[in-house]
């Protein structure tokens, strides 16, 4: 019986009983997501239709569910990094030994398949359960981007960005403890609908530093309270640039506003990114700077920490 499922679903049988009209299986479910665990039952009664007979199957999970959770990365207004920054979150954490999966939400411009290196790739579905592909640092992810065609307009609106979002949501996420979730930038309604609909349980915002940026980022505190979603805290990007030639450090868009606007709003600072040659050209290149071990992949690296004591996580 156990010849006639895929090697990954037979090591999870612990036990089998046959009867003469049905056929009981156990299965380990731990670290198994309740989406995970319908898609491997689907995956079982297919494996198994025409060899058992006319026996019904009956399909048992014991173990631990998987506890995941969703973390959402926002910001008022476009270009201030907020794709950047989820990226290399994600890889930094990874590197610390989480279970992260990313979900680009970003129905207006998605960029996380270029940021991960998933651009070709299309993710396969399991009946109605899409199922993730593997980007850069074997990081599982799912984007807008992945289920349109390159270069068409994703202006998408109303029910049809609704149904596409929630396919990205309920994917089979497997084992992944943490998502990271790529917000579409502004604190309109579509912003609103989506916390109001997948609930995350935590965010994160992210802003240049100079004055008006911040303005925005103030109003994307609000959209979280609005949604009821904790602020994990407050991330500056683009801050100091260190010329590459001569070494001298300027801060083209101000410096520490975001720090003191964090203070303002008495939520906490979680660290600052700098303006760097570096980070946008490993970004378009697809391999997330915090894969390496330079200043710049530290920034995030100590960011993603301080995520994860926030939410719970255990990294590293
Ligand atoms: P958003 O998601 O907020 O629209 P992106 O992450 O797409 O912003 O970043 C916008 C542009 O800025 C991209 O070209 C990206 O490579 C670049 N960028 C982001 N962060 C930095 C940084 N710290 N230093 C240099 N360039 C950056």
């Amino acid at each position: 019986m156990r010849a006639a499922l895929p090697p990954a679903l037979a090591d999870r049988v612990a036990a089998v009983r046959v009867r003469e009209d049905a056929l009981s299986l156990v299965i380990d479910g731990s670290g198994l997501s309740e989406t995970a665990r319908e898609a491997s039952e689907a995956e079982l009664r297919e494996s198994l239709a025409g060899k058992v007979g006319d026996r019904r199957i009956a399909v048992a999970f014991m173990g631990e569910r998987v506890k995941r959770r969703i973390v959402a990365v926002g910001s008022g207004k476009g270009g201030v990094g907020k794709s950047t920054v989820t990226a290399n979150l994600a890889v930094a954490l990874k590197r610390a030994g989480v279970k992260v999966g990313v979900i680009d939400a970003d129905i207006y411009g998605p960029s996380q398949p270029i940021l991960l290196k998933s651009e070709d790739m299309k993710p396969e579905a399991e009946g109605e359960t899409l199922q993730p592909v593997v980007g850069a640092a074997d990081i599982p992810m799912l984007s807008m981007g992945h289920l349109v065609n390159k270069g068409r307009a994703l202006a998408w609106r109303g029910p049809m960005a609704g149904r596409a979002l929630a396919q990205l949501f309920e994917a089979n996420w497997g084992d992944a403890e943490l998502l990271l979730v790529d917000l579409p930038p502004g604190t309109g309604d579509v912003q609103i609908t989506m916390l109001q609909k997948f609930k995350p349980d935590g965010a994160v915002i992210v802003s240049t530093p100079q004055d008006l940026a911040l303005a925005d980022a103030a109003r994307a505190g609000s959209l979280f309270d609005q949604g009821e979603v904790p602020i994990l805290g407050l991330v500056e990007n683009m801050a100091g640039y260190v010329c590459p030639h001569c070494g001298e450090a300027s801060d083209p868009f101000g410096s520490g506003g975001v720090e003191r606007a964090a203070a303002r709003l008495e939520l906490p600072f979680l660290g600052r990114i700098p303006l760097s040659h570096a980070i946008r050209e490993a970004s378009d290149a697809g391999e997330p700077i915090a894969l390496g071990d330079t200043p710049e992949g530290g920034a995030y690296r100590e960011i993603a920490a301080r995520i994860a004591a926030a939410i719970g996580v255990d990294a590293g």
